[in-house]
């Protein structure tokens, strides 16, 4: 990509070879986003497929995620000091490139199709909350390890806050029990968009 952006700019403007060049620039950028598109369709269609009745969906707050660190400036000096921007640049890059809310629209597109129901839970503690005892704590969670300060339960962060989600969404879906299976009744004829219950 980088080289293909150069061999743009170090043509002449308004050449007919700039124009060449700018042309195989866009059909790199179509071909990235293709393969992305083929690849969150794949994602989307296996997680939908699989034997099962629900999906929960953590309620991801995407353009929340993307904010800037705010600003933190040292009272005494009025210097600005480390906010941890640099290091959240890199995690800024790493959603967009995943585009998770366009994947989310897909699995909730074969979802309705299927006649299956997207829950989306609220993200609230996920991460934060031990599956053990229930103890919630900012500093049980140490990157991609959750280790609880309370009773030392142990596990991947991310697996963790997963099966949180996943019981969360089987709580709901326990007490919803009725209203669940009317609404699967009706899942053929209402729009993939009015089908997902936000709760
Ligand atoms: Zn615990």
């Amino acid at each position: 990509m980088k080289i293909r952006q150069r061999r743009v700019s170090k043509k002449l403007k308004g050449s007919k070879n700039r124009k060449k060049a700018a042309n195989k620039l866009g059909r790199f950028h179509k071909k990235i986003t293709d393969k992305r598109v083929a690849y969150q369709w794949d994602v989307a269609s296996k997680i939908v497929s699989r034997k099962i009745d629900a999906i929960a969906l953590e309620n991801l707050n995407i353009s929340g995620m993307l904010k800037r660190c705010k600003v933190k400036i040292d009272e005494n000096t009025g210097r600005f000091l480390k906010n941890g921007q640099s290091r959240k640049k890199g995690l800024n890059r790493a959603i967009s490139d995943a585009s998770w809310s366009e994947l989310i629209l897909k699995i909730e597109y074969l979802a309705a199709k299927q006649g299956k129901v997207v829950i989306k839970i609220n993200q609230s503690h996920s991460s934060q909350e031990c599956r053990n005892c229930g103890h919630t704590d900012k500093s049980n969670r140490d990157g991609e390890k959750f280790i609880c300060t309370e009773c030392g339960y142990h596990e991947h962060a991310d697996i963790g806050a997963a099966k949180t989600i996943r019981d969360r969404g089987l709580e709901i879906v326990r007490g919803d029990s009725a209203k669940l299976a009317a609404r699967q009744l009706n899942a053929q004829k209402v729009s993939p968009r009015t089908y997902v219950q936000t709760w």
